[in-house]
């Protein structure tokens, strides 16, 4: 599976997708918003990451399977 967040500055950067798989997603100092730091995350993850996407107010978080 890939995931990505897009267009990422719709992101209200609340940090749900962080909380539910920090090991994909996380909050960028830089610029408050959330960034995906692995992009084709192991498939033991894929529940946490269907949480984060269903669970994001803007409906950003995108998984496409391979
Ligand atoms: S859950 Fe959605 S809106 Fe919230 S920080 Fe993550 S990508 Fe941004």
């Amino acid at each position: 599976m890939k995931v990505k967040i897009e267009p990422r500055d719709e992101c209200l950067g609340d940090a749900i997708c962080a909380d539910e798989c920090p090991e994909v997603f996380v909050i960028d100092d830089e610029d408050g918003l959330a960034k995906v730091i692995n992009e084709n995350p192991d498939e033991s993850l894929r529940e946490a990451i269907q949480n984060a996407a269903d669970e994001c107010p803007a409906e950003i978080i995108i998984i496409e399977e391979d």
